[in-house]
C-alpha cells in the first residue's frame, strides 16, 4: 500500500485502496506522504480516528523514523470555544438563560489550562450539552480581523499551525465543507477559504465520501438557525452603536414570524420530500419571514458601512438566509432533492444533489491527486461500485488495490444463519432477534453487539431482551453518550443493542466482544428522499436502481456490520444475520460473496460444535450448502 501510495503521490494519480482489517493502513499512507515533502490533506470520516492519528500513528512514526514529523490536527470550528461569544454571553447574563451554571464554570476552568480550546480535552463535559452552541462561532457569525479576541482565538491559532503544517490531519466534514466553499461561485469570486493550498487528499474512511458530499454539496435551513440569527440580532442591538431598538423588534419579529412559518409546514416525521406545493401552503408566512429577514439585512448594512464587522456578518446571515428560503420555495434545479426533517428541537429544509459524481469530478478529482481508502470499498470483490459513486472513471484514471486483511476469518469468524426466522417487518421478527441473541450469548457469555437497522427495531429488540431477566448486563444507545457507553461495554460486557452510529468506526478488540447479531440486510429505506430520488434518477436512465445502487451500498454497510467482530489476530467470534432473505432470496449470494470468506452454519449445534471446538479445528464441520461462497466445507 505505501509503495502505491508513493507513487500515486509522485505521479499525481488517484489511487484507490481497499485495505483489510489489520493491514496497517494508517501507516501504509502516513509514510509516503511524510516522505514526499508534499503538503498533504488526511481526511477522516470521525474524530476519533482524527484524533488517534494525531495523537498515536503520527508520534509513533516519528519515534520510528527518528525525526520530527510536520504535522497539525484541525477540526471544524464547532469544536473549538469562540472567545467572543463566550465573553459577550458572561456580559450579558439575561441572554445566557437556559445554560446550565456549573458546566459553564467547568468550561471556563478548562479554559485557563488549555493550549488549543478543543472540545475534545474537555473530559467532564457532558457530550449533549446545549450551552456548547452558544459558544463556539460559526463561519457566518465569525468577524475575522476585527475581533477583539483574534489574536488569543483558538480557531485561529488552530488554522495558523495548519497552514504551516507539511500533513494535515482534517475530518471529512471540515474538508467538504471547505470544498464546497471554496469551489462555489461566490467563494471562488471571494477566494473564501477554510484550509489553505494543498498538494493531495488521501481520504481515510473514504466509504463515507459520497454521504459527506451529499451533505455539503446541498443547501440547507433550520428553525434553528433563523431561531439564532434572531437572537444574535437581540443581543447585538444592546450595544450596537446609536442604538438598536429598531433591530431588536426585527429580531423578535424574525422569531415570531420564522416559528409560524416552520408550523405552517405540513407535518411529517423523521425525513420527507418536499414538493413545491406543500411550500405553497405555507406561502404568507414564507413571505412574512423573508420580508423580515430583509427588514433585518436593511438595519445591519448603515451600521457594517460604519465599519462594524458584527453588523456585517448579520447583515450576511440574514441575506443568505432569504436566498436560501427563495431556494427552497421555487425548487428550481431539477438535480437537487427538496427535503424536509424534523428533529427533537429542529425543522431543516434541504436541497440535496442527487448524482454527487460529476461534482466530485469537476470540483475535486480535476484539481488534486486522491487517495481513498477503508476496510469497506469492494462489493463482491470489485470496487466499481464506489468508483462510479464519486466519478472516477475505472479505465483509465485510477490505480485500485484490495488488499486482504491479514486475519484468519476462516478460523477467527463464523457465520450463523439461522432458519424458521420470521420475515424481517413481520410483527413476531424483533422477538426473535431477541431470542436468537439470547440463546447465542449463552455460547459467548454475552459479550454481544445487537446491530438494528432502525431505532424501532433497536427499541422493539432491547425491550424484549429487557424481560429476559439476562444474567448480563443490557445496555442500548442513548443512554449514555456512545464513548461512555463503549467503555463501560469495554469494562463489563454484556449486551449492547445499537443502531447506525456503532455499524461503523466502533473498536472492540479482544475477549469484550464475541457475537454480532445483525438483525436484517441493511438496505436503506426506498421513501428515503434521497434514496428515492436516486432510484427515480437511475430508474429514468434505464439503470436497474436495485443492481447498481440499493444492493451494492447494503452490501458493503453489512461488510461493516461484520467487519465490529475480528478486529485483531487474537479475536474470534460469531455473526449472525436475521434475515431469510440471505439465504432464499438470488441476491443474497452477493452479499455473501462482500463478506469475508469463513465457515458458516444453519443449525445452532453445529455452531456450538465450532465455537467450543475452537473454531480452526472444526472448520471442516460447517455446514453444506451449495449456494454458500461462506461455507468452510
Ligand atoms: S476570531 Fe472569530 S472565532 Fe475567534 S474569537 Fe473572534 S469571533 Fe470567535
Amino acid at each position: 500500500m505505501a509503495e502505491a501510495v508513493a507513487r500515486a503521490l509522485r505521479e499525481e494519480r488517484h489511487l484507490v485502496v481497499e485495505a483489510g482489517t489489520g493491514t496497517g493502513k494508517t501507516l501504509g499512507y502516513l509514510v509516503p506522504a511524510l516522505l514526499s515533502g508534499r503538503r498533504i490533506l488526511v481526511s477522516t470520516a470521525t474524530r476519533a480516528l482524527q484524533e488517534q492519528i494525531a495523537r498515536h500513528d503520527l508520534p509513533r512514526l516519528a519515534h520510528a523514523l527518528d525525526r520530527p514529523v510536520d504535522a497539525a490536527l484541525l477540526k471544524g470550528r464547532s469544536n473549538y470555544v469562540c472567545d467572543l461569544r463566550l465573553m459577550r454571553l458572561k456580559a450579558q447574563p439575561a441572554l445566557a438563560g437556559g445554560i446550565e451554571e456549573a458546566a459553564l464554570h467547568r468550561v471556563e476552568r478548562w479554559l485557563g489550562v488549555t493550549e488549543t480550546g478543543d472540545r475534545a480535552e474537555c473530559h467532564d463535559l457532558p457530550e449533549a450539552w446545549p450551552g456548547w452552541q452558544e459558544i463556539v462561532s460559526t463561519s457566518e457569525t465569525c468577524i475575522g480581523s476585527a475581533c477583539e479576541a483574534h489574536a488569543r482565538c483558538f480557531v485561529m491559532k488552530a488554522r495558523a499551525r495548519a497552514e504551516a503544517a507539511q500533513i494535515v490531519i482534517v475530518n471529512h466534514h471540515l474538508f467538504f465543507a471547505d470544498l464546497a466553499l471554496r469551489t462555489s461561485a461566490a467563494g471562488v469570486l471571494a477566494g473564501a477559504a477554510i484550509l489553505a493550498p494543498y498538494e493531495a487528499v488521501i481520504f481515510d474512511e473514504a466509504h463515507t465520501v459520497e454521504d459527506l458530499a451529499t451533505h455539503f454539496f446541498g443547501h440547507r435551513l433550520s428553525s434553528r438557525s433563523l431561531e439564532g440569527l434572531a437572537r444574535d440580532a437581540q443581543r447585538f442591538s444592546e450595544r450596537c452603536p446609536g442604538g438598536g431598538r429598531g433591530l431588536a423588534r426585527a429580531g423578535e419579529r424574525l422569531l415570531g414570524r420564522a416559528q409560524r412559518f416552520f408550523e405552517a409546514l405540513p407535518v411529517g416525521t423523521g425525513r420527507w420530500r418536499l414538493e413545491p406545493e406543500a411550500l405553497a401552503a405555507a406561502g404568507q408566512d414564507h413571505e412574512a419571514v423573508a420580508e423580515a429577514l430583509s427588514v433585518l439585512a436593511d438595519l445591519c448594512a448603515p451600521v457594517a458601512e460604519m465599519g462594524n464587522e458584527e453588523a456585517a456578518a448579520l447583515g450576511r446571515r440574514a441575506l443568505l438566509a432569504r436566498e436560501a428560503l427563495a431556494l427552497f420555495t421555487l425548487q428550481p434545479d431539477p438535480g437537487l432533492v427538496y427535503w424536509a426533517e424534523r428533529r427533537p428541537r429542529s425543522l431543516s429544509l434541504h436541497a440535496s444533489p442527487i448524482d454527487v459524481a460529476e461534482i466530485l469530478r469537476e470540483r475535486l478529482l480535476a484539481d488534486v491527486p486522491c487517495v481513498f481508502t477503508s476496510a469497506t470499498l469492494s462489493v463482491a470483490g470489485r470496487l466499481d461500485y464506489f468508483l462510479g459513486r464519486i466519478g472516477l472513471d475505472p479505465g483509465s484514471e485510477v490505480e485500485t488495490r484490495i488488499l486482504d486483511s491479514p486475519f484468519d476469518f476462516s478460523a477467527q469468524a463464523a457465520l450463523y444463519l439461522p432458519e424458521d426466522l420470521p420475515p424481517p417487518g413481520s410483527g413476531s421478527h424483533a422477538r426473535a432477534v431477541a431470542e436468537e441473541t439470547r440463546e447465542l450469548a449463552e455460547l459467548t457469555l454475552g459479550r454481544a453487539f445487537v446491530l438494528c437497522t432502525s431505532l424501532r427495531n433497536m427499541a422493539a429488540i432491547h425491550r424484549h431482551l429487557a424481560s429476559a431477566s439476562l444474567p448480563w448486563p443490557l445496555y442500548v444507545q442513548g443512554e449514555a453518550p456512545k464513548a461512555v457507553l463503549l467503555d463501560r461495554f469495554r469494562a463489563v460486557p454484556g449486551i449492547l443493542v445499537a443502531t447506525q452510529s456503532f455499524w461503523e468506526g466502533v473498536d472492540v478488540p479482544g475477549d469484550a466482544l464475541s457475537l454480532v447479531v445483525i438483525d436484517k440486510l441493511p438496505f436503506q429505506a426506498p421513501d428515503d428522499p434521497v434514496v428515492a430520488a436516486r432510484i427515480e434518477y437511475l430508474g429514468a436512465r434505464g439503470v436497474s436502481p436495485f443492481s447498481a445502487y440499493q444492493l451494492p451500498r447494503a452490501a458493503l454497510a453489512l461488510k461493516q456490520g461484520f467487519g465490529r467482530l475480528i478486529r485483531s489476530r487474537r479475536d474470534r467470534g460469531i455473526v449472525t444475520v436475521c434475515d431469510a432473505r440471505l439465504r432464499t432470496r438470488s441476491y443474497g449470494r452477493y452479499f455473501l460473496e462482500t463478506l469475508p470468506p469463513c465457515p458458516s452454519f444453519h443449525s445452532r449445534d453445529a455452531l456450538r460444535t465450532w465455537w467450543q471446538g475452537g473454531g480452526a479445528s472444526t472448520r471442516l464441520g460447517a455446514d453444506r450448502c451449495s449456494s454458500m461462497p461462506h461455507n468452510g466445507s
